[in-house]
């Protein structure tokens, strides 16, 4: 699981004269077999060395990368779990004792950069479309916490709920011994939701959840929820009736992933819907590869969403970056275009690096009847540019 501290780690890190190695590797087995994930591997580590050797390195920079490339080449080999992750980035620096591992629920494009900094956008690019979760279970007396993050599931319930008497089991004269422990339970009840609640609002700070799916019998719910903190209460995306300890972690991540995926495609699908309506009303969205491809070439696109599994070859200028559907020289820099394997990953790429957004969008939306591409532009493209 990727945690926000990582996160933040990795942006602070600094390697100072030290070379840092960034991995970014497609493992989607659908498209590639482990074979070769290690051969494409091993071939981007040889084309850096023969680039480095012309460098002037220094005894420590180079033993620092020697070390890199063996790490990673004995990850690839024996700690890769490609089955459960079609994508992984992987940052190193072994000079200052740095390693990072970013297992991504979605494919990359295969690149081995070795640079002072981390290479770090297009990374921070796919973890920008996912949203940590949390998921509270409660009754009267105990909890269940769990965070859902690009997939997969942690249990943070070490929370010890206090002692609560059992049921009423015997009932004083007239009930008025009922009445007392029945007060004393509800005191109790109201306690624990208290701490409960306080508990989540300290944590939040810490894991940054956006948002929180609450399970609970769904008429004690809204006692529950009576003690939670605003912000919590707005994020709340969806109720289950469920009590705690009832469900086992999977059967918790089956009904949170279901949850989560079904939020996230109709934020998506409304997304979509605004992107059309924009692209009828004026000219700063583009729909359709088309038109997505031009706004590329200018470096305009601020948002781009893509059907996922959508593959098209095509050509791009190494020269200045010109992307083209079936160019053979570039009608920018007039140099010989070369052929790409997929257009859409060098579109994702080009608005990476123009710190433009990314959106995945699954299959079945009306972005497919728009050749499954589409982008919300920063500035007015002119009608006959
Ligand atoms: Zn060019």
């Amino acid at each position: 699981m990727v945690t926000f501290q990582q996160i933040q780690e990795l942006v602070n890190f600094r390697s100072e004269d030290l070379p840092v190695v960034s991995a970014y590797l497609n493992t989607d087995l659908r498209r590639v077999n482990k074979d070769q994930i290690r051969i494409t591997l091993k071939d981007m580590i040889k084309a850096r060395e023969e680039e480095l050797r012309a460098q002037d390195l220094t005894h420590q920079q180079q033993a620092s990368l020697k070390e890199d490339f063996k790490k990673l080449e004995n990850f690839v080999t024996t700690e890769l779990f490609p089955e459960e992750n079609r994508g992984y980035v992987i940052f190193s620096c072994s000079g200052k004792d740095f390693w990072q591992v970013y297992p991504l629920p979605q494919r990359v494009k295969n690149a081995l950069i070795v640079d002072p900094d981390i290479y770090v956008r297009p990374l921070l690019a796919i973890l920008n479309q996912f949203h940590r979760f949390a998921f509270v279970i409660v009754d009267q007396r105990r909890a269940q916490l769990f965070e859902m993050y690009m997939g997969k599931i942690e249990d943070y319930s070490h929370l010890i709920s206090p002692d609560v008497p059992g049921k009423v089991r015997y009932a004083g004269w007239y009930g008025l011994e009922e009445k007392r422990v029945h007060r004393h339970i509800e005191q109790h009840v109201h306690e624990h939701y208290k701490r409960v609640s306080n508990f989540l609002f300290q944590l939040m700070n810490r894991h940054k959840w956006d948002y929180f799916i609450l399970g609970g019998k769904f008429h004690e719910l809204p006692r529950f929820e009576k003690h939670l903190h605003r912000y919590i209460l707005d994020r709340i995306i969806e109720r289950v009736d469920v009590e705690p300890f009832s469900w086992d972690i999977n059967r918790v991540k089956a009904s949170a992933l279901e949850i989560e995926t079904r939020f996230m495609r109709e934020r998506l699908e409304k997304m979509i819907d605004l992107l059309i309506t924009d692209a009828k009303k004026d000219h700063k969205a583009a729909l359709g590869l088309e038109s997505v491809l031009q706004a590329a070439n200018m470096g305009n696109i601020r948002l781009l969403m893509i059907e996922e599994d959508r593959v098209l070859p095509g050509y791009e200028c190494f020269g200045c970056g010109f992307l083209a559907i079936r160019n053979t020289i570039c009608p920018i820099c007039g140099e010989t275009m070369q052929q790409m394997d997929d257009l859409f990953d060098e579109i994702i790429e080009n608005t990476v690096n123009f710190n433009g957004d990314y959106y995945q969008v699954p299959r079945g939306t009306l972005l497919g009847e728009f050749g499954g591409i589409g982008a919300f532009l920063r500035f007015e493209v002119p009608e006959e540019a």
